[in-house]
């Protein structure tokens, strides 16, 4: 089966791969379609360390098509997908407290093991969260990384409706965490970015402000829209300014969600933290249970990802357009021709 691995060159080969036989505990999945992340720009990079070989994808989506004998939760035939989140161990304090994303042996598609950009992948049947039948698949494997990372960074901003959100970058993340945010949180919406046209498509999804974090000051415009500032920021862009402003834009005992993975530090007054009770949060992908809410959010139509359909021979060109910014919205890998 044909396969996109990382190599030593940085580069992705599309190679012929046989994948061994599955054991009792997982299932066999044909892929239908696997999404090009930004991560996997990094995985491809070297960035977390080199992983020449490795399968890359992590938003794939596809059908099982042979399950091992011990498996009770799928069945032949389901639509399953591959995350990021591959599996953890089942049993430590983060696995058993609904943390599992932040457990300390948890695998991860398309980095520590095989992923989805390839025509088959294996995967451990508990941990393959099914796509609900009523949602396009080329959609579900947009959820299944970005969807339920910006649901769950919302859901971690503990914003309520009619409170005041801001999330900084309007990219392939930010354009999905303004509609859970806007159509599942009912929250009201500043968008903030750098690029006018993708302050536009904000602006149609139902931002109540945008902001032009170039042509206008972004704190202040905050302040005057909301009064005090908002109630919680989710930091999408990658950015070291914008993590900043973003702190700068929440009223006292405002949380501020940081997404996006710029590889600097950012600036943290601690008077401004102790004194306005400030809240500065990691988020990290989502648990089982969030991947299936954001599917079934989306499966309701309360959010569309803005998506294309390329063919596996494109990943290499894929990977420079993302390397260079210019994709919006999110390219998608097509193996059912
Ligand atoms: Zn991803
Ligand atoms: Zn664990």
């Amino acid at each position: 089966m044909e396969a996109a691995v990382a190599n030593k060159n940085h580069t992705v080969d599309i190679i012929d791969k046989k994948l061994r036989p599955i054991k009792a505990n997982e299932a066999l999945v044909k892929m239908e379609y696997c999404g090009v992340c930004h991560t996997d720009l990094h995985v491809k990079n070297g960035d977390f360390g080199e992983v020449p070989g490795r399968v890359l994808g992590h938003e794939g989506v596809g059908i099982v098509s042979e399950i091992g004998s011990a498996v009770t939760s799928l069945k032949v035939g389901d639509r399953v997908s591959v995350a990021w989140f591959f599996q953890g161990c089942g049993h430590c304090d983060y696995c058993v407290n609904g943390q599992e994303t932040f457990c300390r042996q948890a695998q991860n598609a398309g980095y520590t093991v095989d992923g989805g950009m390839a025509e088959e992948c294996i995967v451990t049947a508990d941990y393959a969260v099914k796509v609900p039948e009523d949602l396009d698949p080329i959609a579900a494997s947009s959820i299944t990384c970005a969807g339920v990372t910006t649901y769950k960074a919302i859901k971690v901003s503990d914003i309520k409706p009619g409170q005041w959100l801001v999330i900084f970058g309007m990219g392939g993340l930010g354009n999905l965490a303004l509609q859970y945010a806007k159509n599942v949180f009912n929250a009201k919406v500043i968008a903030v970015d750098i690029n006018d046209d993708k302050l536009a498509i904000a602006k149609e999804l139902g931002a109540d402000v945008i902001i032009n974090g170039k042509q206008e000051d972004v704190v202040a415009r905050v302040k005057e829209v909301t009064g005090d500032g908002a109630h919680a920021t989710v930091i999408t862009a990658v950015s070291k300014v914008a993590s900043n402003q973003a702190v700068d834009a929440v009223r006292a005992t405002g949380k501020v969600v940081a997404v996006g993975l710029p590889v600097e530090t950012m600036d943290l007054s601690i008077p401004r933290l102790v004194l306005d009770g400030i809240e500065v949060i990691g988020s990290l992908v989502g648990t089982r249970a969030d991947l299936a809410e954001a599917f079934e959010f989306a499966a309701e139509g309360a959010v569309t990802p803005i998506v294309q359909t390329r063919p596996l021979a494109d990943i290499n060109d894929i990977m420079t357009e993302m390397a260079e910014g210019k994709i919006s919205g999110r390219m998608v890998i097509d193996f059912t021709k």
